[in-house]
């Protein structure tokens, strides 16, 4: 049983490993997939997540219309904000 708990415990510091790969920036390995469009409601500029390469939470305003945050509203994605 102990080579399979410390085949585990690879896998789990692999895992560790990745998601700080992630968050340093690394685009081919993203934790959290970026898959969330946004609408503006003022101008209809759409922000999408996955086409920016970063979260909407980066943007602070709309770049066509500078509207802030709020004035967008969420298409598609699974996350909340
Ligand atoms: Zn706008």
């Amino acid at each position: 049983m102990g080579t399979l708990l410390e085949q585990l415990h690879k896998m789990q510091i692999n895992d560790a490993v990745e998601d700080l790969t992630a968050k340093g920036g690394n685009q081919n390995v993203t934790a959290h997939p970026l898959d969330g469009i946004y609408y503006c409601k003022a101008c209809g500029y759409i922000f999408d997540e996955k086409k920016e390469g970063k979260a909407f939470t980066t943007l602070s305003h709309c770049p066509i219309c500078g509207m802030g945050q709020q004035q967008f509203f969420r298409i598609t994605g699974e996350r909340e904000f």
